[in-house]
Formats: structure tokens, C-alpha cells, sequence
């Protein structure tokens, strides 16, 4: 857990991380069907086809890759790929695969045509990768036999199936394991409209009344992550209770956020914190990642998955080789004069360079 003075990022409402409590949220609030899933139309478009062929076929899907930051949806794809083949899912993660035998112990245990989902793929390691690359190609393990010069390889068959990886650093992943898959997909953040949408599906299946304009200002202070717009719904229907009729409106959502110090761009303390010191401290930058890290206390592979996407996609924050540097736009949020001098000026990048996130990221 990482110490940030009195606020802890576990305890982040706007952290991605999954908690127990989301888990319970998330159970009943997981679309079922691709078209119930809201958003992310390309990627949907594409998957229904793959689907479809693979259905006509009477084969397995070929192996899919998700990649993005957490929260977007990866999982619950996961789920839907494997309900709308007509098979079962097995869900396992990268760091829980300790060694090759645990892989292929579930690997023998999958039915034809399985979906195995691996979350936080690029975790898992070398040794256990090895194993996986003949399960995906010939679909087969080779596990050794006894010890030493009476030691012998046996290769054992495996069903068809289909591997779904989903990760948030698609660029850890070896090569030759990102190979092997053939479809990769990447999730983006979700716009306004599009979380306003889920949050009115979720309010309605959790009961509660929740206005239009409610919704979107929820949904435009939720990162563009799902998962922090579920959260937030929840947290804000408290507030409706307490101080209102039980109905979410702007009022509420407004008063609410204001309290949990979510700003009306969906920032919260942590995110202002990285952008105050990249301007105060390092003159708007470029400064590096870890230097960053060191200077606000926190780890930067948190600051790299949890508060950049969103910055990127604000437009308040660049990547260049150099390091992070806060945009003009970023300057203005938060509330600080432009850069004066024409060096200061030379470095700002404008918010139209603020790159998204390349598409494998180093
Ligand atoms: P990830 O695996 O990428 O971390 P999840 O699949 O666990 O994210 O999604 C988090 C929650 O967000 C889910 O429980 C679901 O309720 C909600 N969610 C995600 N994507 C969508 C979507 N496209 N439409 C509706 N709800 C979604």
C-alpha cells in the first residue's frame, strides 16, 4: 500500500484497482451480450465477426489479446466471448500461475473450445510462458518425467481452446508471446456520453433514480472508466439519500463529488498533486517518470496506469523522450500562469500534442 500523507491509494474512490466491494457491485452490473456492452464499438464489430466465422467454422476462436488501462472492460469481454461461443470460461491471473505446473494443470482440465482468461498476462513468467507457447500453437504440453538421465519429455494433447489475455502494458509482454495471439485489441477510455449511458443502465438495475443530467455529470467525472463510474453512482447515492429524496441530480452529483474532492474534470487530489509538481516543481518539465515518483512518493508504474491515460486524454499531459511535461491546457486547470519567458515557452507543448497512448507502449 502506498502512503500519499493521510489518503492512501487503496483507498482511492477514483483508483481503477478492483476492490472486494467493486467485485460485489460489479457482479449483477456486468453486461451479458455484446450488444448490451456499451461502447467500444470497433472492437465489438470486430469480435462479432471473429465470432460469428469461428461459430460457421465449428472451430475455437483464435487467441485474443485486451489491452488497456484496468477498468474499461476487459474482463467482462472476457465473459461475453465465451457466452456468446456457447462455452465455459476459466479465469485465472498472471502472478497466480507461480509455476509451469499449475498452467498445466488447468490447461489439461479445459473442455473443447474453453475460454482461459489470464488476467494481468504479462506477469506470468518465463518458465510458465514457455509452456504456453506449444498449448497455443499445436495445442499441446510437453511436461517432463522423472529426474535426471532417466528424465524424458511427453508431449500431452490438448482440446482446442481459446486464450484471452487482457493486460494493462501490452509492451511487456515478450514478443514471442504476443505473437501468438491473433487478435489484438485495444480498449480506450470511454467518452461522456458512453459512461452516462452505462451509469443510467446500472442505476436502473440497482434502483436507483437517477436524472439525465445526473448521470452526465457523473459520467464526465469518472475518468472515462466504467468501473470508477459504478463506484462513484454508489457513493453518490448515499449523498442522495442523506441529503436529498433519494433521486441523483446534478445537485447531488455536484455536492457529492465536491466532498469526495473530485474536481468537475474528474481529477482527484492525486492527479492535481502530479500536475502542481511537474509545473511547480520542474518548471511544467519534461521530467522523468521515476523522478516524478520519487518527488510525490509513488510507484511509478501507479502514476504510469492510473493518473497518465486520463491526463493524456484531458490533453494535460505529454509524453515525450525526454520525460512528462505538462500542456498549456494543464497550466490553465489548474489554475497557473502560462510560462513567461520564450524558453519556458519553447518547452510547452500544446495540448494537441499530448499524445494518446502509443499503440504498444515501451
Ligand atoms: P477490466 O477487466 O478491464 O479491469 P472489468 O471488465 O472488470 O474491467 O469492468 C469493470 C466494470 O465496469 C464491470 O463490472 C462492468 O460493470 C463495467 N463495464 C465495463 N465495461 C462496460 C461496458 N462496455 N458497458 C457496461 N458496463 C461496463
Amino acid at each position: 500500500m502506498i502512503e500519499t500523507g493521510d489518503l492512501t491509494l487503496d483507498h482511492r474512490i477514483v483508483s481503477t484497482e478492483e476492490t472486494d466491494e467493486d467485485l460485489a457491485l460489479e457482479r449483477g452490473l456486468r453486461p451479458l451480450t455484446l450488444s448490451e456492452y456499451i461502447g467500444q464499438d470497433k472492437v465489438k464489430e470486430n469480435l462479432s465477426v471473429y465470432i460469428q466465422a469461428a461459430k460457421r467454422r465449428e472451430g475455437a476462436l483464435d487467441h485474443v489479446l485486451l489491452y488497456g488501462p484496468p477498468g474499461l472492460g476487459k474482463t467482462t469481454l472476457s465473459a461475453i466471448i465465451a457466452r456468446e461461443m456457447g462455452v465455459n470460461l476459466r479465469i485465472t491471473t498472471g502472478p497466480a500461475i507461480e509455476r509451469p505446473g499449475d498452467l498445466a494443470a488447468i490447461l489439461t482440465n479445459l473442455s473443447p473450445g474453453d475460454v482461459l482468461f489470464i488476467d494481468e498476462i504479462h506477469r506470468l513468467t518465463r518458465s510458465v510462458e514457455e509452456i504456453l507457447y506449444p498449448a497455443l500453437e499445436d495445442h499441446a504440453i510437453d511436461i517432463i518425467v522423472g529426474k535426471g538421465p532417466s528424465a524424458r519429455s511427453l508431449r500431452v494433447d490438448l482440446p482446442e481452446f481459446t486464450l484471452v489475455g487482457a493486460t494493462t502494458r501490452a509492451g511487456q509482454l515478450s514478443a514471442p508471446l504476443r505473437d501468438r495471439f491473433g487478435i489484438i485489441q485495444r480498449l480506450e477510455l470511454y467518452s461522456p456520453e458512453q459512461l452516462a449511458e452505462i451509469i443510467s443502465r446500472s442505476a436502473m438495475i440497482l434502483g436507483i433514480p437517477c436524472t439525465p443530467d445526473g448521470a452526465m455529470e457523473l459520467a464526465r467525472r469518472s475518468r472515462g472508466t466504467p468501473r470508477i463510474a459504478n463506484r462513484l453512482l454508489k457513493r453518490v447515492r448515499d449523498f442522495a439519500d442523506v441529503l436529498g429524496n433519494g433521486e441523483i441530480t446534478l445537485v447531488i452529483v455536484r455536492t457529492a463529488l465536491d466532498r469526495l474532492e473530485i474536481d468537475e474534470l474528474g481529477l482527484d487530489s492525486n492527479d492535481r498533486r502530479m500536475l502542481e509538481m511537474i509545473i511547480r516543481g520542474y518548471g511544467g518539465g519534461p521530467v522523468g517518470l521515476e523522478t516524478l515518483a520519487a518527488a510525490l512518493g509513488e510507484e511509478a508504474v501507479t502514476l504510469e496506469d492510473v493518473c497518465e491515460p486520463y491526463l493524456m486524454q484531458l490533453g494535460f499531459l505529454s509524453r515525450t523522450p525526454r520525460g512528462r511535461c505538462a500542456t498549456l491546457l494543464a497550466y490553465e486547470h489548474m489554475g497557473f500562469p502560462a510560462p513567461q519567458t520564450a524558453a519556458d515557452a519553447g518547452q510547452m507543448p500544446l495540448a494537441a500534442d499530448a499524445g494518446q497512448m502509443p499503440l504498444i507502449d515501451g
